[in-house]
């Protein structure tokens, strides 16, 4: 082809120009090349007819050919650049963050319900001015019972009822073990509070677990009433339900108090209408108190004629399922994702 023609580079230049100027995809500029460039190609050619010139033009010839070569190599590289170029803004446009789609929902872990409840109640007390100190799970059989004027054949203290680890350890029963220690370590007055787990050997049912979780406090000094508590316990009910509740205290007995009362507060469910919540009783019995029993107030080293203190104990778990309507107390300790994750 090329070798019974005379060498027209002018015109075989305009012919590549036009071809890389149609061409719009890498593949086409490929095709370009191997016509060109290719072992067959039309650069291969054109040398071919170099060694058929005249001698005496060849070394011309084969400058001006090899400047083609050199020329068309830059304008196809140029191109290629440019297609790649567009193709990218291209698959940039069609990839375009669009921050108006709903992103994939990411699991958060939160606090525990029981955590959280004694946080909000933790708080409470601590702008009621108590202060919040540490007790422990494993504690000695006489500080449970013996130094918080449990008589000595009290029922609690059956194996029955308590998680003996030994002779004379256990696992605690209530918070109200926290007592006569900080009362050994400090001087009154004193009013502080300890919340945590305590356990006892129950049958699991719906309404009682074999461990739950309470809030003990107790305020010791000089001239402490039984009023000073039941104000105190109002604030508290309110921050804690509303303004609308009403306490209402009950005679009761507990061994490390006297007098000792049950404390109900209006139910916040049925506002006293009466519903299953409260037994159609419109009332929930939420804490027990009274005034620190003498004999404790002795077993804390401090004398319970020149001090008196008040203290109450209540119950974590109750009080967050009387908040979240929760109808059985396994659930806050089975960690059912699907039960949790709705706090
Ligand atoms: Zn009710």
């Amino acid at each position: 082809m090329m070798n019974d023609k005379p060498l027209d580079l002018h015109s075989l230049k305009r012919e590549f120009h036009e071809k890389l100027h149609r061409a719009v995809s890498l593949e086409e500029l490929e095709e370009i090349r191997v016509c060109y460039f290719g072992k067959k190609g039309i650069l291969q050619d054109l040398m071919g007819a170099l060694r058929l010139a005249p001698k005496e033009k060849i070394p011309e010839l084969g400058k001006e050919i090899n400047l083609f070569k050199e020329q068309l190599a830059v304008e196809l590289e140029n191109k290629k650049r440019e297609v790649e170029e567009r193709q990218l803004a291209k698959s940039l446009e069609k990839e375009i963050f669009d921050v108006t789609l709903p992103g994939k929902a990411r699991l958060r872990s939160h606090p525990h319900p029981v955590l959280d409840v004694i946080e909000k109640m933790t708080e409470i007390l601590r702008s009621l001015g108590l202060k919040e100190v540490h007790s422990n799970e494993i504690e000695q059989e006489n500080v449970n019972f013996d130094l918080l004027n449990f008589p000595l054949d009290h029922p609690a203290k059956d194996m029955q009822d308590t998680f003996y680890l030994d002779d004379s350890m256990l696992l605690r029963t209530h918070t109200t073990t926290f007592q006569v220690p900080m009362m050994r370590l400090h001087s009154p007055p004193m009013a502080l509070f300890c919340s945590g787990r305590v356990f006892r050997n129950e049958e699991v049912t719906s309404r009682s677990h074999q461990q739950f979780s309470q809030i003990d406090a107790f305020h010791l000094g000089k001239g402490v009433s039984l009023a000073d508590l039941l104000s105190l316990l109002k604030l508290f009910y309110r921050r804690l339900f509303g303004d609308n509740v009403i306490l209402r205290f009950r005679k009761s007995y507990f061994p490390f108090t006297e007098p000792s009362v049950e404390i109900d507060i209006s139910c916040i469910r049925c506002g006293q209408k009466g519903c299953p919540i409260c037994k159609h009783t419109g009332w929930l019995e939420v804490a027990g108190a009274g005034m620190m029993h003498p004999n404790v107030i002795q077993a804390g080293g401090h004398d319970p004629a020149v001090y008196t203190g008040w203290a109450f104990g209540m119950g974590v778990d109750r009080t967050l399922m009387l908040l979240h309507n929760i109808p059985d107390i396994r659930m806050l300790w089975e960690s059912d994702v699907r039960f949790l994750r709705q706090f």
